[in-house]
């Protein structure tokens, strides 16, 4: 069972892998938007950081609410409040359990990442945090290895498609050839939970 100590491992381990992949996420992002995305994380996971040490939720659903709403106010970009969204949604629909199962994750965080795409109008296939996203939560039953792996792979595949969502979106058949910066944040969230389980 995962408790509210997991879920703010997951948010530390998240916010130290956007920190060391941030000029990453950035040049990504410098190839097919506006070379913001490393540091719009950096800021946003450095705010849940300190807003976790701050104030002790108990619950996982407690922490991830409290993480969403730090990233809504804080990352300006479109990611802000498209993963605050994720996160909360989440966060809702855990509840007020004190322990969670992989399975009821699983389901929150499809709660979550359709919380997404209804904000955010993407689907799979758009090139956005979606490709990584979805594919993880199918994944997730099988456990957070395969999680990871399947994000990943969502990842990659981002790189010959055209971007139909987002500022990416606007350069048509020119963001072809690019992985995703988004989808490749949403790798690094989804790797973090292999890290939070260690
Ligand atoms: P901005 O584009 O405002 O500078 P960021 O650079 O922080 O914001 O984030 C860009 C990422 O956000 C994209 O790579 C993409 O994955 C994701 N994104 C943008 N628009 C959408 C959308 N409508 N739905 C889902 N994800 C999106
Ligand atoms: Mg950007
Ligand atoms: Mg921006």
């Amino acid at each position: 069972m995962l408790d509210a100590d997991f879920f703010r491992r997951w948010m530390a381990a998240t916010a130290a892998s956007v920190h060391r992949e941030a000029d990453r996420l950035t040049a990504l992002d410098s190839a097919i938007g506006d070379a913001d995305h490393g540091s719009n994380l950096q800021r946003g996971f450095t705010a849940v950081r300190s807003a976790l040490e701050k104030e002790a939720q108990d619950t996982p659903g407690a922490v991830l609410t409290l993480a969403g709403r730090q990233l809504i106010s804080t990352v300006g970009g479109a990611s802000g409040p498209l993963y605050g969204t994720l996160l909360r949604r989440t966060g809702k629909a855990l509840g007020d359990a004190a322990e969670v199962s992989t399975e009821q994750l699983a389901e929150a965080l499809r709660a979550g990442v359709d919380g997404v795409m209804a904000l955010g109008g993407a689907a799979p296939g758009d090139k956005t945090m979606i490709d990584a996203l979805a594919p993880a939560v199918d994944a997730l039953a099988d456990g957070f290895a395969a999680a990871r792996a399947a994000a990943e792979e969502g990842a990659v595949a981002t790189t010959p498609l055209q971007a139909r969502k987002g500022r990416a979106s606007y350069l048509g058949e020119r963001s072809i050839g690019h992985q995703d910066p988004g989808a490749t944040s949403s790798a690094l969230l989804i790797a973090a939970l292999e890290e939070a389980a260690e």
